[in-house]
């Protein structure tokens, strides 16, 4: 008998292993799913700003159908666990921001993870970090979602649909960028990679002269 994939499963599959962050990106993307009622989105009926661009993305682009392809997953890199959802149809935004305890783990994992990253766990380390991983998986894709994160209502100007724009041509090195990528160098059209761009900063921390 062929069983439809649940929805973890199908999170899984796509991010290609099992991991305490996978079920962080799905425990939030539940909450954002049944707090703005909406359902995964085919098109761009639910938009999702994401913070960091780690594990839980993942799960996060199987369930709500917000995906980078798409243009309605924005990363806005600042490092947090936190995901600011919007609605199109609902017309609600929330922001849902993970609780620090959750990401923080106890001390004796952490420990064990640091062996185990170096490679000097013994089998019987190994064993009991595995134990504590998925007893963390399972505490997140379990607990309530108000003792996983905190979730509050927002304004949230939904952007407009994504845009489709023309390519141009790179007057430098010949390949084609989208247009508002593109810059305008000595009057010539150029693509990022070949702009050089007026240095205000200094760079790999060395000092200019
Ligand atoms: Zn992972
Ligand atoms: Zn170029």
């Amino acid at each position: 008998m062929c069983m439809e994939k649940t929805p973890w499963e199908k999170a899984v599959e796509f991010h290609g292993h099992v991991c305490p962050g996978l079920a962080i990106g799905y425990k939030v993307a539940e909450i954002a799913l049944s707090n703005l009622q909406e359902s995964r989105a085919d098109d761009e009926e639910m938009i999702a700003i994401v913070e960091n661009d780690a594990c839980g993305i993942d799960a996060i682009m199987v369930m709500t159908g917000c995906t980078l392809g798409k243009g309605n997953l924005i990363l806005k890199d600042t490092g947090k666990q936190v995901y600011t959802f919007g609605g199109r149809n609902s017309k609600k935004a929330i922001r849902v921001s993970v609780n620090g305890n959750i990401l923080q783990g106890n001390p004796e994992m952490r420990e064990l993870h640091q062996l185990v990253m170096e490679g000097k766990a013994s089998p019987a380390e190994k064993d009991e970090y595995n134990k504590l991983r998925q007893q963390k998986m399972d505490d997140i894709l379990n607990m309530p979602g108000e003792q996983f994160a905190t979730i509050k209502e927002v304004d949230f100007a939904v952007p407009g649909k994504a845009r489709l724009f023309s390519s141009v041509e790179c007057a430098c090195c010949g390949e084609y960028a989208m247009e508002p990528r593109t810059r305008n160098q000595n009057g010539k059209v150029v693509c990022l990679d070949c702009f050089d761009d007026y240095p205000r900063t200094i760079k790999n921390n060395q000092e200019r002269i």
